[in-house]
């Protein structure tokens, strides 16, 4: 199992670290984060050690991903949240901070203060049938 000894989160699933463990499988091991953007913000973790989604098999984001509904779930019911965000940093540029992947499971009430800047722009004429086709060519090659 890919595993990084200098990693915070490694030492979390070796239980080298203690955590506020909420729930664990074979796959994936749940804990509250220790500066919560709001009271019950969950990590996701998969017991390998990947820095970013891109380096996963697919197997292993899909079996990482597939606890979403049970955790949310239980935040929704213990929290009182009316829903959360789901929020994975990918790399330096995107906050992430820690090398190992995880998913912020973040409870989110009326009010509640929390957002993040959504600047949506618009594609120029054309250039996103142009994008479209370049990534369409890409993901032909893959599997
Ligand atoms: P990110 O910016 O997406 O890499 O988020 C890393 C998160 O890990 C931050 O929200 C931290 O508060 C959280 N964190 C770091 N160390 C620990 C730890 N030992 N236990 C729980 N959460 C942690
Ligand atoms: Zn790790």
């Amino acid at each position: 199992m890919p595993r990084d000894p200098d990693c915070i989160f490694c030492k979390i699933v070796s239980v080298e670290l203690s955590a506020a463990v909420v729930y664990e499988n074979e796959s994936i091991v749940a804990f509250l984060d220790v500066n919560p953007l709001a009271e019950g913000h969950i990590l996701v973790i998969p017991r390998e050690h990947y820095s970013g989604v891109v380096d996963m098999p697919s197997a292993v984001c899909g079996a990482f991903l597939s606890s979403l509904p049970v955790l949310g779930r239980a935040l929704v019911e213990v929290t009182g949240a009316e829903g959360f965000n789901v929020l994975l940093n990918n790399g330096r540029v995107a906050g992430q901070v820690v090398p190992h992947v995880h998913c912020h499971i973040v409870p989110r009430k009326q009010g509640d203060g929390l957002g993040y800047r959504w600047n949506a722009g618009t594609y120029a004429e054309g250039r996103d049938a142009e994008l479209a086709s370049a990534l369409q060519k890409v993901l032909s090659r893959q599997r």
